[in-house]
C-alpha cells in the first residue's frame, strides 16, 4: 500500500497520505488538513525510504561485524603461529 508524503506549499505543513489504488483515476492530489490549500506537492513514499534505511542499516551492521570477526580470526592465527615458532626455540 503505497503511502506518500506532501507538502503544503502554502504553509508547508508535511503529512502522509495513504493513495487507495481504486482512486488511481480521481483526484490524487490530496488538500492540506492543516490549511486545506490544494497546493500540494508529493515529497516521496516514505514506505520506500523506509525499507532502503532499514536495508542500508543492516548492511553496515553485517559489514562491521564481518570485519571484526575477520580482525579476532588474524589475532588469533598470528598467535598460534608466534606460539609454535616458540615451541621449537
Ligand atoms: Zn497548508
Amino acid at each position: 500500500m503505497p503511502i506518500y508524503e506532501f507538502k503544503c506549499q502554502a504553509c508547508a505543513h508535511t503529512f502522509e497520505e495513504l493513495i487507495l489504488p481504486w482512486k488511481e483515476n480521481a483526484e490524487r492530489t490530496p488538500v492540506c488538513p492543516s490549511c486545506q490549500a490544494k497546493d500540494v506537492e508529493k515529497v516521496l513514499s516514505v514506505f520506500a525510504v523506509k525499507t532502503d534505511a532499514t536495508r542500508q542499516s543492516n548492511l553496515n551492521t553485517a559489514r562491521k561485524a564481518a570485519r571484526k570477526i575477520k580482525q579476532e580470526k588474524d589475532t588469533e592465527e598470528q598467535k598460534q603461529i608466534m606460539e609454535h615458532a616458540s615451541e621449537h626455540h
